[in-house]
């Protein structure tokens, strides 16, 4: 059987119930603006790359 960690919020670090997925308690519990400002932030950290020299 497959073991599967539990999902912790990356907005307010709580952990999310076994049957629940992150989409449905971004969606319940925090408003789009959050939402919005997570994914943005998300966007932005993958946007960084290293520097070469
Ligand atoms: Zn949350």
């Amino acid at each position: 059987m497959a073991f599967t960690p539990p999902v912790e919020c990356p907005i307010c670090r709580d952990v999310l119930e076994l049957d629940r997925t992150l989409e449905d308690h971004l969606v319940g519990n925090h408003s789009h603006g959050e939402v919005a400002r997570y994914l943005a932030y998300l966007h932005e950290t993958a946007g960084v790359k290293p520097v070469l020299d």
